[in-house]
């Protein structure tokens, strides 16, 4: 098959994320849509919920200690979820129970509340972009929702998912994620991070793992595979569907050639 010009010309650096890496492990079809081909996707109100709970947690922050409280996360959600709707103006109509709507988000923010005490700790860095050339030809990046140094130099990494825990036997991939976070504080800055915390207010679960230098040379190895197979896929414009049960929630099943005929 020939290869894409367009492919090639938007290629000449692969670029890896946390998610992309996902996409790519999940269908390489659906990494071509959202990596390569940018198409646009239906709007989840799963994930615009994720997004107006990691906006409230990260704002109750620049509160002074003692003020960040649950009444204080509350307070926070209108003002937030205005600027999001003002982004995306379709929201509204997608949700016609807004008292629904609000119940659901003052649950997952009690449910934080149960886990972590904000009062209790700094949040060093929130929403920060962490970035490595991993190789010549390719750079890995991403946003981590929060990085806590202790006065003793000892780095947490912390990411929110508003789902719930993964069963038991899928920790490791669910860890995946914050590895390679851990990956680039460590190439960057010579500190392998002491704690990866995944906290799901889904079902109040705190997922905990102390990484080792060998499980971040062993993502970083996977890393390494994962991005061969791209270059692979890209140079040949050869990208495998590969249908399961996200195919109900992907937003390009209707062009997809798994289901096309
Ligand atoms: S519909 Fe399924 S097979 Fe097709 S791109 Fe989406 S996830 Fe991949």
């Amino acid at each position: 098959m020939a290869p894409s010009p367009s492919i090639f010309a938007s290629m000449s650096k692969v670029r890896l994320s946390p998610s992309r890496v996902n996409d790519f492990n999940n269908c390489p079809q659906l990494y071509k849509y959202r990596a390569i081909d940018q198409l646009p996707e239906k709007i989840s109100l799963d994930a615009e919920r994720g997004t107006l709970v990691h906006s409230i947690l990260h704002d109750l922050f620049d509160s002074p200690a003692a003020e960040r409280t649950f009444l204080k996360a509350v307070e926070l959600l209108p003002e937030i979820w205005s600027k999001q709707q003002e982004e995306k103006p379709e929201l509204a109509a997608l949700i016609p129970n807004s008292k629904e709507w609000s119940d659901r988000v003052y649950a997952l923010l009690e449910t934080y509340f149960e886990l972590e005490q904000p009062q209790s700790f700094e949040a060093t860095f929130r929403e920060i972009h962490v970035e490595l050339d991993l190789r010549d030809d390719v750079y890995l990046h991403g946003y981590v929702d929060r990085l806590d140094v202790a006065p003793s130099g000892e780095v947490r990494i912390v990411d929110y998912k508003t789902g719930k825990a993964p069963k038991p036997g899928w920790e490791d991939k669910a860890l995946f994620q914050l590895r390679i976070y851990a990956l680039v504080y460590w190439r960057t800055q010579g500190v392998i991070p002491k704690l990866l915390q995944l906290i799901y207010l889904g079902d109040g679960q705190i997922l905990k793992n102390s990484p080792s230098e060998s499980d971040l040379r062993a993502a970083e190895n996977a890393l390494m595979r994962v991005a061969d197979d791209i270059i692979q896929a890209t140079e040949t414009n050869t990208w495998r569907p590969k249908p399961s049960r996200l195919c109900d929630w992907c937003s390009f099943k209707d062009i997809c050639p798994a289901f096309k005929g």
